[in-house]
């Protein structure tokens, strides 16, 4: 289960509004996408959800529990970073199994039968006793995302999963994100600055503009039926 409220999130670092009280609910299995510019709030976003940073005001609630005095690690969520975030030291085993062991509690033998697993969806399997500078971005970012889906929780929070990869990975990741969080049954919100991103990966896309919603719907309602000129001139389509 993962369906995600998010409720008149506040959050301001100084001066700067960051998110603007934003509302949106993702329903438990749907697959929503972020849209919006550089500095528009979309980490800030994802990291208050997973309890990594905490909101000024408003409330985030997944499957009706208010999160407020959950901490990140007992929330049903992961993330994948939009820079990896592996440990360098460990090996991609390591780096799968650690937070399994630790944070969810689960055996050793558990642990490294999930991080075989998804490695083996993923396609890394070969990869699992190398460190993260003995492979390529797009490796890494399979590693990131096996130990994000190994979690099997319901809800999973990309931020920027593509970026920094060649064009031909970029579209062959894009697909298999999106058709592992269906297989996973997980409820996926995918911040991205790529409005291509947003269009092929998402049920829904939700567009941010500085730290405010200005419209969210489906990709063909977005295109057909923009709601401000904000939204027609970064979807793309005539206002
Ligand atoms: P995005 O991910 O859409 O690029 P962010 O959520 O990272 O945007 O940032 C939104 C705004 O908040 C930006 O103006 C950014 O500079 C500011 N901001 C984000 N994190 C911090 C922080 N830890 N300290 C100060 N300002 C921050
Ligand atoms: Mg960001």
């Amino acid at each position: 289960m993962g369906a995600v409220d998010i409720q008149g999130v506040r959050k301001s670092f100084g001066d700067v509004v960051a998110l603007d009280g934003v509302e949106l609910s993702v329903a438990d299995g749907e697959n929503v996408a972020i849209l919006g510019p550089s500095g528009s709030g979309k980490s800030t976003l994802l990291r208050v959800i997973a309890g990594l940073e905490p909101a000024d005001g408003g409330e985030i609630l997944i499957d009706g529990a208010p999160q407020r005095d959950v901490p990140p690690h007992r929330r049903d969520v992961a993330i994948v970073f939009q820079h990896f975030a592996l440990y360098p030291h460990l090996t991609a085993r390591s780096n799968i199994t650690l937070g399994l062991r630790h944070g969810l509690g689960l055996s050793k033998a558990e642990a490294e039968s999930r991080a075989v697993e998804l490695a083996t969806r993923m396609q890394v399997e070969h990869l699992l006793d190398r460190k993260p500078r003995e492979m390529s971005g797009g490796q890494r970012q399979r590693i990131a995302l096996a130990r994000a889906l190994a979690r099997r929780s319901g809800v999973v929070l990309l931020d920027e999963p593509l970026s920094g990869l060649d064009a031909q990975l970029h579209a062959v990741l894009r697909l298999e994100i999106a058709s592992m969080l269906r297989a996973a049954g997980a409820t996926g919100i995918n911040v991205t600055h790529d409005q291509l991103d947003a269009m092929a990966m998402a049920d829904r896309i939700a567009v941010i503009h500085n730290g405010r919603l200005e419209q969210v719907g489906t990709p063909d309602e977005l295109y057909a039926r923009p709601a401000t000129l904000f939204v027609a001139g970064f979807i793309g389509s005539p206002p």
